[in-house]
């Protein structure tokens, strides 16, 4: 099962999609992640995109989907994967669409952790009081305000557009994290039978 879960920064995917990862056996398929590590191991690409990143903004849409179909066609993906932070844009998420049929695959379900703002700015500011100085190059208030500018003007247009592939189920993100969890297996287990 090709599993992407969606939502604004701060909203919970990256938790959650390590639950899912460990109790369906689906990876996470994070490209911030995957991003951050080419950063800190210095290569040409991460280079590129550490100032891209610190702002706040997207990386190019063929960055992004080049290291996914890298990672996608890595055997532990063989039974599906969980999308994490990706696709960000319109086009990656046609890009997506298209290297999944080429290779006889498909989005089965896309899930939108809904939080809103304020409660998105909360996190992010718990965050960096707990990490003690040492939060992520991105995870300040002014660059939290700018990946929810960029969220909205680039990445919420893609709920429409799964919404129409009739792909779309919303949980309450706000919820405390174990519910998020039953929520989503939920959604999951109940993916595929009739309505
Ligand atoms: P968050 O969801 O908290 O914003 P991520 O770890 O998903 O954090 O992403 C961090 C940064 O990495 C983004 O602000 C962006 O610069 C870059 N990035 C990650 N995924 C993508 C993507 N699919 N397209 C473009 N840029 C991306």
């Amino acid at each position: 099962m090709n599993i992407v879960l969606f939502g604004p920064p701060g909203s919970g995917k990256g938790t959650q999609a390590k639950i899912l990862q460990s109790e369906r056996k689906l990876p996470q398929l994070s490209t911030g992640d995957m991003l951050r590590a080419a950063i800190a191991a210095g290569t040409d690409l991460g280079k590129k995109c550490k100032s891209i990143m610190d702002a706040g903004e997207l990386v190019p849409d063929s960055v992004v989907v080049g290291i996914i179909g890298d990672r996608f066609d890595q055997p532990d993906c063989k039974g599906g994967a969980v999308f994490d932070g990706f696709p960000r844009t319109i086009p990656q998420a046609q890009a997506l669409d298209s290297l999944l049929k080429a290779r006889g695959r498909a989005i089965d379900l896309v899930i939108e952790l809904k939080v809103n703002d304020a409660v998105l700015i909360g996190r992010v500011e718990q965050r960096i009081k707990e990490s003690g100085g040492i939060a992520r190059a991105d995870d300040t208030p002014e660059t939290l305000k700018n990946r929810l500018a960029v969220y909205y003007k680039n990445t919420a247009p893609l709920l429409d557009y799964y919404k129409n592939q009739g792909k779309l189920q919303t949980v309450d993100g706000m919820a405390p994290i174990a519910e998020v969890t039953k929520a989503i297996a939920a959604v999951i287990d109940g993916a595929g039978k009739p309505s």
